[in-house]
């Protein structure tokens, strides 16, 4: 064995430990939000700050330095192999780890910890100003972390936004967004004015919850979800967590007299789901058995949640067993009515309440927003009034409260800052692939008609899910789509679908 053999085992070695002990904080982290009892919380803090600081410990321990430095001088890998993506991935994430003093580190949990606190509050009694100290310390220390990071040549927010999305910039990132923003105000604006107006109250009629679970379960399962290797729990807010090869958790959240959240949340945490179990195996532990990207995790589960799960031919499947199981509701709903009640476009205030159309918008805001925080232009304290000025001018509507408004979200007061981007980057990315899938498939809405959703399933299983990290996200989507990211295929779904459904 030559010494850069032994190196890169030994430096596989130590990742796989690393992610296997981070795996053990997954579970105790799911355990927390689905069945902690309330007086167990903070006994489970403790666990897991000790947890995350053994990780840390462990991912920064300087032999890994030292290992890849060896690597990198001696070792002769094969172009786009494994063993040279994990290299590569391993120095991105060791380098990450190691900038960030530990002083920092614990400062920004700390504060994560008490900001999450204050905005709850601030968020139940309306009041942007009781969050404001908060967040002005918060963006003060994301700053702070990026600058420990570095970032020559780009943005404060570039280092930031690299932790979620490694590899992408801001600049990137503008480019797509901006000349989808200018399709999806005028597409809203055309919907708006038309005269067609979806029945949208058959969806809060009554829907029993035993009732919601049995179907969703059905219809995660047949998209693919394998429930061997997984569960579907309840959780206020809803997520997916892969544990490791064979054990993945979904969690959903019913409302007996709202039919589309539990049942398209549990479609979107499924298609993640899918992409978790799809990782390969042998893999586990270093890049190469990881996901790519967070951008590319949602092109997963919204090409599940939209592109197939409101899309007719999956209601030529599924409408006659949600009529079997909610007479009282869709009794007498045709799956007509039904199809465009689960396609209503309207502005609203809530992000995670929107429709497909109006989604991106939400985010785009955030996205500019969140820039200016961590770039100096925007101070904090004017935060709510940007906010709103910019929400009329996307959603021709004024936030009505602060709870509505720029308190809604969480991300902000627990750091997640650079996060945003990549559900926009997700829904983009799946119209790619959908269409890349589509060329080698044909037409895949009829095959879901036929209730075959294998093909697609496996598809994405080849050409996304067995790659982990082999690529970087926007690498991926060349050698998949065989086209850079781009917001054309999105436009081109949405308008193709919502002209049809309005008479645009
Ligand atoms: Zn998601």
């Amino acid at each position: 064995m030559n010494a850069s053999t032994k190196a890169y085992e030994e430096l596989m070695t130590r990742l796989k430990r690393t992610a296997l002990l981070a795996s053990c904080s997954a579970v105790l982290e799911w355990d927390e939000q689905t069945y902690l009892p309330a007086l167990g919380s903070e006994h489970r803090a403790n666990q897991l700050a000790l947890l995350a600081g053994m990780v840390h410990e462990q991912a920064t321990n300087p032999e890994i330095g030292n290992l890849l430095q060896e690597l990198e001088t001696n070792a002769d890998f094969t172009e786009g192999s494994f063993e040279q993506a994990n290299v590569r991935e391993a120095r991105h994430e060791f380098d990450r780890a190691t900038k960030l003093p530990r002083r920092l580190v614990e400062e920004l949990s700390r504060v994560a910890t008490l900001s999450h606190h204050a905005w709850v509050q601030a968020r139940k009694a309306n009041q942007f100003n009781d969050f404001l100290p908060w967040l002005e310390q918060m963006i003060d220390l994301k700053r702070e972390e990026a600058s420990a990071i570095g970032y020559q040549g780009r943005s404060a927010y570039d280092a930031l936004l690299d932790e979620y999305e490694p590899g992408a910039t801001s600049e990137m990132i503008e480019q797509a967004f901006l000349p989808l923003r200018d399709e999806l105000v005028s597409l809203v604006s055309a919907i708006n004015n038309s005269a067609v107006a979806p029945e949208i109250s058959i969806l809060t009629r009554k829907y029993p919850v035993e009732k919601q679970r049995e179907f969703s379960i059905s219809a995660a399962k047949a998209i693919g979800f394998n429930f061997d290797a997984g569960r579907l729990d309840i959780a206020a807010h809803p997520f997916c967590s892969g544990f490791g090869p064979g054990d993945c958790r979904l969690t959903t959240r019913y409302d007996e007299h709202h039919f589309p959240g539990a049942f398209f949340g549990t479609l979107h945490e499924a298609g993640h789901g899918i992409y978790e179990q799809g990782l390969p195996k042998e893999h586990f532990g270093t890049p190469s058995g990881h996901s790519t990207s967070l951008g590319i995790h949602e092109s997963q589960s919204r090409m599940w949640e939209n592109l197939v799960g409101r899309s007719r031919a999956f209601w030529d499947v599924f409408f006659q067993p949600a009529q079997a199981l909610f007479p009282e509701a869709l009794g007498n709903v045709s799956q007509e009515e039904f199809y465009r009640a689960i396609n209503d476009v309207r502005p609203s205030f809530i992000r995670v309440e929107a429709d497909e159309v109006t989604y991106n918008l939400h985010i785009m805001l955030r996205f500019e927003l969140e820039k200016s925080l961590i770039s100096g232009d925007l101070k904090p304290a004017d935060l709510e009034s940007a906010w709103n000025e910019k929400f009329v001018e996307y959603f021709g509507i004024k936030p009505d409260t602060s709870a509505n408004g720029c308190l809604q979200d969480v991300h902000w007061s627990a750091g997640l800052i650079g996060y945003f981007p990549t559900y926009a980057l997700g829904n983009m990315y799946a119209a790619q692939f959908f269409n890349a899938a589509e060329k080698e498939l044909g037409d895949i809405n009829k095959l879901i008609a036929s209730g075959d959703f294998v093909p697609l399933k496996e598809w994405l299983n080849k050409n996304i899910h067995s790659r982990g990290k082999l690529y970087r996200a926007n690498r991926l989507v060349e050698v998949v789509a065989g086209e850079s990211l781009s917001h054309e295929p999105l436009i081109a779904q949405l308008q193709n679908k919502y002209s049809e459904l309005y008479n645009l």
